[in-house]
């Protein structure tokens, strides 16, 4: 089996050392693999994605002194594909169109829910209002879909961990339907990140999915999606996290920890590296 991993970074503003120590791991293990490095734009969010921090992104893994395999793919120039997997598999995925607002969601969850957790890894635990409009003929596009799992299967899932939780997760159809609910899938005219990342990670046949420990809700989400279509289930390996002073997770927002303040600041990759812990 070839190695196969990638970089997926949204080019919504500048990489900090997170993206840095991601990426890196994810670079340094395809090579010493002998296997290859792809890089995917996650270009979705087409309010906050623009070509300058993409064209920063490349800047920042040149200087790291990271290459990547293959052309660049942008999630935005293949939206076809991710439209056409939902209508093909729009059955197994119980794909329903979702009418409601923010504001509905949390009204329908008030009182009765009271014990029970209200959010997981895509947001708000979904009350199931709309999922009558699971039998609409068609599917609408310009809507929000959502993805409600049949529970009368009692289904288990199972992911792979190489990372900082090392050993075979398993989870059951109802834990699933309990902690994370009915996933949105598509958002007026756009493919959600699930949906369009377990499209990409099947079509470029990657193997090994490197990412931070914040995104261990979304590996489930990404297990039960590719169990109902059935795309072969990578390996997962999630790292730790970068903070700041404060013990918070770096975000967009840390500019002081961005990749170009530390070039900016003469330091160099070999720096970055051991600041890292490499
Ligand atoms: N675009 C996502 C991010 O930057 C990628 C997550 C992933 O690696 O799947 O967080």
């Amino acid at each position: 089996m070839t190695f196969i991993t990638r970089f997926a970074p949204s080019p919504t503003g500048p990489l900090h050392l997170g993206h840095a120590y991601s990426a890196i791991i994810s670079h340094d293990m395809a090579r010493r693999e002998g296997g290859k490095f792809y890089l995917r734009i996650e270009d979705l969010d087409q309010s906050r994605s623009k070509k300058k921090w993409e064209n920063k992104i490349f800047d920042d893994l040149d200087w790291l002194g990271l290459s990547w395999d293959g052309p660049v793919v942008r999630q935005s120039e293949q939206i076809d594909r991710y439209k056409n997997i939902l209508i093909k598999f729009r059955k197994e995925l119980g794909l329903f169109e979702c009418n409601c607002s923010r504001r509905d969601i949390k009204n329908a969850l008030t009182a009765p829910h009271e014990n029970e957790k209200l959010s997981g890894p895509d947001g708000i635990i979904y009350p199931g209002t709309c999922r009558g409009n699971m039998f609409l003929s068609q599917l609408n596009f310009e809507n929000v879909l959502r993805m409600h799992i049949n529970l009368s299967e009692n289904k288990s899932f199972s992911f792979c961990e190489l990372g900082l939780r090392k050993g075979e997760i398993l989870f059951s159809s109802d834990e699933f339907s309990k902690t994370v609910g009915d996933v949105v899938l598509w958002r007026r005219g756009y493919p959600a990140y699930h949906l369009a990342c377990v499209v990409d990670d099947s079509e470029q046949k990657i193997t090994h999915v490197v990412r931070g420990l914040d995104l261990f809700g979304a590996t489930k989400i990404h297990t039960v999606l590719n169990s109902y279509i059935g795309f072969k289930k990578p390996f997962y390996y999630h790292h730790r996290l970068i903070c700041d002073e404060n013990g918070r997770r770096l975000s967009k927002r840390h500019d002081s920890k961005s990749i170009c303040k530390y070039r900016q600041e003469g330091f160099k990759a070999s720096d970055v590296r051991a600041l890292l812990g490499f």
